[in-house]
This record gives structure tokens, C-alpha cells and sequence, in this order.
């Protein structure tokens, strides 16, 4: 078995690949900038006796994805799971946000994650032994983020991209499932260096950040035969931020 992680050099994605890689499946990493990072990844995978494979991707290169993806299913002799994890943001009110950055936004979160997922989707279909396929929105795939219009946008369309494409998928044996998290410590929310379970968010019921290997387990799971009835659906792990819009009155009340 052989899994594609993009941005598997930190965060998240490295979690992931270390979960799989345990799990019994060979790995291919794509990287953006940090190529350290992706070959720390693949000494981990292959300190699990995994073959790994490592190619540069960025997704805001559209012409790039088919290529890397189709590259990475013959150097790991077929893709049987695609992670969709790279993705980015800005921080722009509304009223400010240049038309490069909403397009720079789109084209990483959503139109990479759509080329790489039917560049992926075709060798599936093609070997007839069906696939899993999971792609990382965030609880912004299902409520809005101030300053973050191109974000919570792309992360909504993947949301939409993953129901069309489990949809269509199925009867090749193929599941697609979105994993939304809530806040988790990695690069992206610069925690990367802290234990998330030393932290205190009391505007959260469990109480803190999440750790990158819990989301890893939670895409695991996804990826694994024993979720074959599981597709089309958003699975969300934020430690409960998301039942909290009933409580913000009351807190800012005091
Ligand atoms: P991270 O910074 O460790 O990872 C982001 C990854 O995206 C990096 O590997 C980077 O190489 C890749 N990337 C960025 N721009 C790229 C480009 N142009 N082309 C290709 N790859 C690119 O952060 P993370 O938290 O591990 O993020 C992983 C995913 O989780 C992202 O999709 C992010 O939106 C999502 N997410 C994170 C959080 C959080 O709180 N950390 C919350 C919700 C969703």
C-alpha cells in the first residue's frame, strides 16, 4: 500500500506520514519550500522500514500537480491513498484583499487540491482496486474566520469537492472524506516547539490546541480498510470550538 501526502514536511502532514508509514504503507512526500523538513519526514518513514519518496510541489503551479502526482504513483508502483493536507492562508480584512493573494489562496488550497486528487482518482480507477482519498479543510469549511475571506472560501469548496467527488467515486471503491480541524499546534499556528497539552485555550472545552498526531490518527483511520462504508463526510476535531457560538454572547457579557 502506498500513500501520497502533500506538505507532509511539517505539521500535520508529518504526522500523517509517520501514522501511515507505521500502519504498513510506503509514503510520498511533496514539500514546498522547506526540503529539509520533507527529508526529515522520509528518514522517519524509513526508520519504519517504508520506502519513502520525496518531490518538490507547488501547488500554486498548476501545470506542476498531474506530473508530481503521476511521478510519485510509479516510483511507489501505484497510489492506494491521497492526503490533500499542504494548504495556506492570509490575513486580510474583506476590503483589502488583493486579487493575486485570493488567487494564490484558491489555486494552493482548493484547484491543487482538485488536480492532485483526479491526477490521484485516475491511477486508482485505472488499477481497479479502489482507494482513499482525504482531504484537510478546517473548521473553517463549516463557519467563517474574520480577515480570512480566501481561506474559509477555498477550505468551503473543498468541503464541496470532496461530497462531488465521493459522489462520483464510489462505485470504483474509492472513498473521500474531509478531516476540519480546529486549532492544532504546528508551524502554521507557530507552536510547532510547544506541547499542546501545556497550553490553556478555556475558550474551548477540552481546554487546549490539538497535537498534529491526533488529527494523524484521525485521517489513519480514514485511510484504513475498516472505514470502506465511510465517504462524503466531514469529520471534525477542534475539541469542541465548534459548540461553543451559543456560549460567545454569554462570555463577552461577562
Ligand atoms: P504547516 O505549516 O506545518 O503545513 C502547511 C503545509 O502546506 C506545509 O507542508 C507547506 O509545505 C504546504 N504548503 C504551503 N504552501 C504551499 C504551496 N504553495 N504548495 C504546496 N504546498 C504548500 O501547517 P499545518 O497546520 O500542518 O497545516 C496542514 C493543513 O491543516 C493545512 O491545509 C491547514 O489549512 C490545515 N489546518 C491547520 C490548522 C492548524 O491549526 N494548524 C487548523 C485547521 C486546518
Amino acid at each position: 500500500m502506498a500513500a501520497i501526502i502533500t506538505g507532509a514536511d511539517s505539521g500535520i502532514g508529518r504526522a500523517t506520514a509517520v501514522a501511515l508509514a507505521r500502519r504498513g504503507h510506503d509514503i510520498g512526500i511533496t514539500y514546498s519550500r522547506d526540503e529539509d523538513g520533507a527529508k526529515a519526514t522520509a528518514e522517519e518513514v524509513r526508520s519504519h522500514d517504508r520506502q519513502a519518496e520525496v518531490r518538490h510541489l507547488d501547488l500554486a503551479q498548476s501545470a506542476d500537480v498531474q506530473r508530481t502526482i503521476d511521478a510519485l504513483d510509479d516510483a511507489l508502483s501505484g497510489v492506494d491513498v491521497l492526503v490533500n493536507n499542504a494548504g495556506t492562508g492570509t490575513s486580510t480584512p474583506f476590503l483589502d484583499i488583493e486579487l493575486a493573494d485570493w488567487r494564490d489562496v484558491l489555486a494552493v488550497n482548493l484547484t491543487g487540491a482538485f488536480l492532485a486528487a483526479q491526477a490521484a482518482a485516475r491511477h486508482m480507477v485505472g488499477r481497479g482496486r479502489g482507494g482513499r482519498i482525504v482531504n484537510v479543510t478546517s473548521v473553517h469549511e463549516h463557519v467563517p474566520l474574520d480577515g480570512a475571506t480566501p481561506y474559509v472560501v477555498a477550505k468551503h469548496g473543498l468541503g464541496g469537492l470532496t461530497k462531488c467527488m465521493a459522489l462520483e467515486l464510489a462505485e470504483h471503491g474509492i472513498t473521500v472524506n474531509s478531516v476540519a480541524p480546529g486549532e492544532i499546534a504546528t508551524p502554521m499556528t507557530g507552536q510547532e516547539d510547544e506541547d499542546p497539552r501545556e497550553q490553556q485555550r478555556p475558550g474551548v472545552p477540552v481546554g487546549r490546541p490539538g497535537d498534529a498526531r491526533e488529527v494523524a490518527d484521525l485521517i489513519a483511520y480514514l485511510t484504513s480498510p475498516a472505514a470502506g462504508y465511510t465517504t462524503g463526510g466531514s469529520y471534525v476535531i477542534d475539541g469542541g470550538m465548534l459548540l461553543m457560538a451559543a456560549q460567545a454572547n454569554q462570555l463577552a457579557m461577562g
